[in-house]
């Protein structure tokens, strides 16, 4: 039996690849994960618990419905999406343990369902074999405009490009699986495209390799 088509989406933070990923999925009927929602998840419960990060992650009941993040059947969507959580969660990605307990959760979405997942390390090292692999980036000036609008963030556009660049700084310098383009990756810089325009070409893509696959 073969297995279920993979799409990985990698790329800085703010580069549009939630809202690309899932409109992606929905077009193709596969199922969404976004696993920088993992991260977030295990930092909010360190944040909340202070327990060992190694062990929130490896016991995450973690599950998605839609668009709202339950975690122990808890939604906890609008606890993840702050500088703090942000920041603590590209801290708390950086340890070994961690990423290899979500990885395990990622890699058994698959076993289950085609998937559209998007992160940082998803073509590089969750699915090394994804059918296709796409790297979004947009100039951090623009990623941080659209984080701005995106969370309603109050605060100085060149303070929230600074928080940008520092946790982009270190996703890409870690020791453990950095952000970084799959060699075999389509890049896409989305700076001066809309999101129908980018979609478009992505799906085209897709469609073109999974033609045997998808109708
Ligand atoms: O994608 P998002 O900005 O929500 O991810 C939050 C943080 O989780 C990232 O800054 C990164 O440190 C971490 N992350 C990761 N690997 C992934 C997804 C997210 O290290 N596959």
């Amino acid at each position: 039996m073969g297995r279920n088509p993979a799409i990985a989406i990698d790329g800085p933070a703010g580069a549009g690849k939630s809202t690309l990923a899932k409109l992606l999925a929905e077009r193709l009927g596969f199922v969404y994960v976004n696993t920088g929602a993992m991260y977030r998840a295990v930092a909010l419960l360190w944040k909340e618990t202070g327990e060992e990060p190694e062990k929130i992650a490896r016991h995450l009941d973690f599950e998605m419905r839609g668009d709202r993040v339950f975690v122990g059947g808890r939604d906890v969507t609008d606890l993840l999406y702050t500088p703090e959580i942000s920041d603590l969660s590209s801290k708390v990605s950086t340890i070994p343990g961690v990423r290899r307990a979500l990885v395990a959760l990622q890699r058994a979405q698959r076993e289950k369902y085609p998937v559209v997942m998007e992160g940082r390390d998803i073509g590089t090292v969750v699915f090394t074999d994804a059918e296709v692999k796409f790297y979004i980036t947009a100039s951090s000036r623009e990623r941080a405009r659209r984080r701005k609008l995106q969370f309603n963030d109050p605060r100085p556009l060149k303070v929230i490009e600074e928080e940008i660049r520092k946790r982009d700084e270190r996703d890409s310098t870690r020791e453990d699986s950095p952000l970084r383009r799959a060699p075999d990756a389509i890049l896409i810089d989305t700076t001066n495209l809309r999101v129908e325009e980018v979609l478009r070409l992505m799906e085209k893509f897709v469609r073109e390799k999974l033609k045997n696959i998808i109708d």
